[in-house]
């Protein structure tokens, strides 16, 4: 009989069974306001991220350099060790002079939302021409011009929840036509016709995807408020795609959760808020996809690396260790109800070292 050996074969166990990245980048998050504001930010950093890029569709928007500097101090007071990537609000308030003072006060980009089509999206755009002016600057002083990119439904026309990103194709191809130096990224890609798009696009456009667009399709939100967002999940084929352009490690397609936490009962109302929570474990959701797709090797370039390149920033340092051991997705946060709550996932987040 072969003698066991203990030590190389705990050895090895514990290398199978651990991952260790850089600390990861959230490329979209929502981190709201007041007590929700303080309530989830520290979630942030339990979820294995160290760098953000904030959403701007606070009440009122961000739509000045001060504004998203005070923002930014906020944050900070609550959370110092995560690097915050401030962004304002697409918004006819902002002027060529405000794009400039914003680039020279640090902040990455301007994010565009279509009217009305999510949480306080009120203000969004209806014709872009109105803003050539500011991309034009945007353009010349680095500023990434983030996208939602779906277009506010019109029955006239058939477009629904289902089709609108890929209406709003069209528009992408005419901004990236016409800046040819402007970095764009769509944001939260939920279409098979996006990832066709994203492969046919220059290399000044990305796209973010979501940890839950990996894992939902319509089936999964219609009746199911917590797993309601928009953009909505759509069909098998279009996740499809998504898991392919993550799984092949596309250079241009990164980590934005787009976690956009609502207190339970603005979730279970009868007309209930868009978003899902997915902070507190992003990084673990990400792994446990990752890993049933096959494709766990592309965790660091995805969660860590493709994003900070895009955006020309440093890559992180620091490291996340994460566990090959079964864990629960909590119930809830408080007043909020995580993506996947009560169900296990097949990595835990260690302690960052
Ligand atoms: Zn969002």
């Amino acid at each position: 009989m072969i003698p066991r050996l203990p030590f190389v074969e705990e050895f090895h166990t514990f290398r199978m069974n651990t991952l260790t990245i850089p600390l990861c980048d959230d490329f979209h998050v929502h981190v709201r306001q007041d007590d929700m504001m303080k309530a989830v930010v520290p979630y942030l950093a339990a979820g294995g991220m160290s760098r953000v890029l904030v959403m701007p569709n606070t009440t009122p928007p961000i739509t000045s350099t001060a504004q998203a500097l005070a923002y930014k101090e906020e944050l900070e007071a609550v959370d110092p060790n995560i690097t915050y990537l401030m962004t304002m609000y697409l918004h006819p308030d902002i002027t060529v002079e405000e794009v400039h003072k914003a680039a020279d006060a640090g902040i990455v980009g301007i994010k565009s939302y279509p009217r009305g089509v999510t949480t306080n999206s009120d203000a969004g755009i209806e014709d872009y021409s109105l803003y050539y002016p500011l991309f034009e600057a945007m353009q010349e002083r680095g500023l990434v011009l983030e996208l939602h990119g779906e277009i506010p439904s019109d029955h006239e026309r058939d477009i629904c929840v289902l089709n609108a990103e890929e209406y709003f194709l069209s528009h992408l191809k005419q901004l990236y036509t016409d800046f040819p130096y402007l970095r764009i990224v769509l944001e939260h890609i939920t279409t098979a016709a996006a990832v066709a798009a994203i492969r046919e696009a220059p290399e000044t456009v990305g796209a973010t995807v979501t940890a839950h667009h990996l894992e939902l399709t319509v089936d999964d939100w219609a009746g199911q408020n917590h797993n309601f967002c928009k953009p909505v999940a759509k069909y098998p084929h279009d996740r499809a795609a998504l898991r392919e352009i993550v799984a092949e490690g596309h250079p241009r397609v990164f980590l934005g959760s787009d976690s956009a936490p609502h207190p339970r009962n603005a979730k279970e109302a009868a007309c209930g808020c868009a978003g899902v929570f997915t902070s507190p474990l992003l990084a673990a959701y990400v792994a446990d996809t990752l890993e049933s797709l096959g494709c766990l090797d592309r965790m660091r370039s995805f969660a860590c690396e493709f994003g900070a390149d895009f955006y020309g920033l440093p890559r992180n340092e620091g490291t996340l260790t994460l566990s090959k051991q079964t864990c629960t997705v909590p119930a809830s946060y408080g007043d909020v109800v995580p993506f996947r709550a009560s169900q296990k996932l097949s990595w835990s987040l260690c302690p960052h070292s």
